[in-house]
């Protein structure tokens, strides 16, 4: 079967790992900073957090962001479900923007008309959550301009986007943001097997976050609220986590960083092969922006003319011919929890529209060329 997404280790990422268990420090040791300032140096941010998940990294910048009950989060429909749940984790209220068709990501248009409504209802939201679908960066720029008018922080989603550009600048150099949340996952660009990172310019935001991540636990005398008793001595400031990453996954981390320009490359010489040879008559792949350079984490194409039957249909002959067709993703309000929340079908018609059409089709850094041309060729065979 030829996967949709798949890691990429090497000799050099095993040995980094085998060096660590062979070390004094399995975790809380010297390669999470290291990790930490290869990531931000890498995207020029000033500060790193990393823990063990990117689920937990937007858990953590949306309540370092003092993201609380009585607020509301926006994020996109088109995303993994993570990227709503925690909003929830916060016990605050989620709401969703719809979707620009063309690129999948969060619609300004849809954006901007969505602020006017709520500003004029009293509902503004605290936090939003843009996701940069399938490794391409959304309109940053413009969603920051909204941002200072309508008084919102951002949270960048770029789970999918680490090693892309937004402006000729590397997404996670938080220019237009808050705070910037990778996911190494093994699908995702580069991986630590699990494990996240959140980046920001805002040295209080680090501090938090960091305090977010172990417990809500300082070590700073400066955080505390009487003198140190002695050397032993740390403080529970806040209600935190253990959400940290261990020694052994960022020194898998820091190992994958090295490699991440190649893969990023090697996505981009598969995708264009995918481009170059699509029936556009039939597909088209998501429209690349040119203020964008995409990390291409998902090739998502949309069936055109599609219908449910069709669009189930070329997944299933996909799979039925070894190619791990995939959808990326079913619309967020759509999943049971959500719609017991009140959301309901109707609610996001782009989001919709998309769903019934995307596939994502393989692309990884092991992917062999021949293999593209197989998925392609099959492609053409079930659409005719
Ligand atoms: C993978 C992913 C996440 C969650 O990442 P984990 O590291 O698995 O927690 C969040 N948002 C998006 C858009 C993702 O693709």
């Amino acid at each position: 079967m030829i996967p949709y997404g798949k890691q990429f280790i090497d000799q050099t990422d095993i040995d980094a790992v085998v060096d660590v268990l062979k070390s004094d420090w399995l975790t809380q040791g010297p390669k999470v900073p290291a990790f930490e300032d290869a990531v931000a140096s890498y995207c020029k941010a000033e500060h790193g957090v990393a823990v063990n998940s990117a689920t937990s990294a937007l858990h953590i910048a949306c309540l370092a962001l003092d993201v609380g009950s009585n607020d509301i989060v926006w994020t996109s429909p088109i995303s993994f479900v993570a990227s709503a749940n925690c909003a929830l984790y916060c016990g605050a209220k989620i709401d969703f923007v719809d979707i620009d068709l063309n690129t999948g990501n969060m619609s300004v248009f849809e954006l901007e008309k969505k602020l006017l409504l709520a500003e004029q209802n009293d509902c503004l939201p605290k936090v939003v959550i843009p996701v940069h679908l399938a490794g391409q960066s959304c309109d940053m720029q413009a969603i920051h301009k909204l941002a200072l008018k309508y008084d919102f922080k951002i949270v960048e989603d770029a789970s999918h986007a680490i090693g892309a550009k937004y402006l000729d600048k590397p997404v996670g150099c938080c220019e237009f943001s808050d705070i910037c949340v990778f996911s190494f996952h093994p699908v995702k660009i580069i991986t630590s097997a699990e494990g996240g990172m959140a980046v920001t310019n805002n040295q209080e935001l680090a501090k938090r976050l960091r305090k977010l991540r172990s417990h809500g636990i300082t070590s700073d005398p400066t955080e505390m609220t009487e003198p140190s008793h002695g050397p032993w001595y740390y403080q529970q400031v806040e209600l935190g986590f253990n959400y940290r990453m261990t020694d052994l996954h960022a020194a898998l981390g820091i190992s994958q960083l090295s490699k991440v320009d190649e893969f990023v490359n090697q996505r981009h010489f598969l995708a264009q092969i995918y481009d170059t040879h699509l029936d556009l008559n039939l597909i088209r792949p998501l429209h690349q922006s040119d203020t964008c350079y995409s990390a291409y984490h998902l090739y998502i194409v949309q069936l055109k003319d599609s219908d449910i039957t069709r669009h189930k249909n070329a997944i299933t002959q996909l799979r039925a011919a070894g190619i791990i067709g995939h959808l990326h993703y079913i619309p967020i309000h759509l999943q049971p929890y959500y719609q017991a929340m009140g959301f309901s079908v109707g609610d996001f018609p782009n989001a919709e529209k998309y769903y019934q059409g995307a596939i994502t089709l393989p692309l990884h850094p092991t992917l062999q060329e021949q293999e593209v041309h197989f998925v392609l060729n099959t492609l053409q065979q079930i659409l005719n």
